[in-house]
């Protein structure tokens, strides 16, 4: 059907006494960048590989633009993955290792040249092409893979933690690089991590798998401010929970609730709250933790349970936010801040 890169139907995968993927249905539009975010062993490197075609499912089907390609070989998908080390051949230049699918598929060697040049200078590497894969740094060869996975022009690109392997800076400026790459040549990316701020970074949209089942799919602002369970709230970002009798004495209400740490204010004890769609709850400050540009609360709570508070530090030393532990402090939030997450 038009619009829809990937449709996953009544997904599953077992190895023998393992199933790795639950059923899983799930639609990836045309031009997302689409990340697969879960926890090690949750499925989602079987679900890249079942999309790519180098496992085949136990029931359900996989849709590839409309088509159902569930018993169709890798070659025969319009896909490339990239996988985390990159998988260059170490004896050819930069320039060949890129023209190579060019080479498989017949295509000739002027145009071949032209292409990997091309694809080069997409993921900013023009001048590099006639060292070895060797000769470059690992950031440097992450793009040598990108070069080629793009110079095919895909309609899918799956990325298997491509960033895996990168230092956390180099990773950082990756993940921008990565995403603008993504935005100019308008293919479809479907990304997997297990790093919640890189998904939270680099998305359109993010299915947060759990035990081989999806939990939740949207928008990194919808998974982070309306998480759908519990899972999803302590996997993304700071887990924050309010529960039972901590949750009925300070919101009225029992069950699990998630307050994202960035919520919540830290007042001195004794100031007054005179907002009714405020929450407030009163506590000791347990620990402190100074991180440059916010300071970190970890609140035990009068009425139970712990809660975490992140500040900006607009006027405030490390000295001084050291002398917070063991005080008395009031939290308070907007009650809107209150996300309800069945269990
Ligand atoms: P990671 O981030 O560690 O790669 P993941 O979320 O990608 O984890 P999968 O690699 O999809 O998870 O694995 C899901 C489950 O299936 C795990 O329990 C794993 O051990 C199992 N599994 C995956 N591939 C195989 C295989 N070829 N044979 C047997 N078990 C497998």
């Amino acid at each position: 059907m038009e619009g829809i890169a990937v449709r996953l139907q009544a997904l599953r995968k077992t190895f023998g006494e393992t199933t790795a993927v639950a059923g899983v249905d799930l639609e990836i539009r045309d031009g997302e960048f689409f990340s697969m975010l879960g926890p090690s062993g949750s499925g989602k490197t079987t679900v890249l590989r079942l999309i790519a075609g180098f496992e085949t499912p136990t029931e359900g089907r996989v849709e590839l633009a409309g088509q159902d390609v569930t018993g169709l070989a890798p070659f025969e998908r319009d896909v490339h993955t990239v996988f985390q080390d990159y998988a260059l051949f170490p004896h050819m230049t930069v320039e060949q290792n890129v023209a190579y699918a060019l080479k498989i598929r017949k295509v000739p060697k002027a145009e071949r040249l032209v292409r990997a040049r091309k694809a080069l200078a997409e993921v900013r590497l023009d001048g590099h092409g006639r060292r070895r894969p060797a000769q470059l740094s690992g950031g440097q060869r992450q793009r040598v893979a990108l070069a080629r996975a793009l110079v095919g022009r895909p309609r899918l690109l799956l990325l298997d933690e491509p960033l895996g392997a990168l230092d956390l800076k180099l990773r950082e400026q990756m993940q921008l690089e990565l995403k603008a790459l993504q935005r100019e040549v308008g293919i479809t990316f479907v990304f997997v991590t297990h790093d919640q701020e890189e998904a939270l970074t680099m998305s359109d949209r993010i299915a947060v798998f759990h035990q081989g089942r999806l939990e939740q799919v949207g928008t990194p602002a919808e998974i982070y401010e309306r998480p759908a369970t519990s899972f999803v709230a302590s996997f993304v970002g700071t887990s924050n929970l309010l529960r039972d009798d901590a949750a009925r004495r300070v919101l009225g209400t029992g069950g699990t609730h998630s307050i994202r740490p960035e919520k919540i204010r830290v007042l001195k004890e004794a100031a007054i709250v005179d907002e009714p769609e405020h929450a407030t709850a009163t506590g000791t400050v347990a620990e402190v933790v100074y991180l440059g540009d916010t300071t970190r609360f970890l609140v035990d709570l009068d009425a139970g349970g712990r809660l975490t508070a992140l500040q900006q530090n607009l006027e405030t030393s490390a000295e001084d936010v050291a002398a917070y532990r063991g005080t008395r402090v009031r939290l308070t939030w907007h009650r809107r801040h209150t996300v309800h997450v069945p269990d």
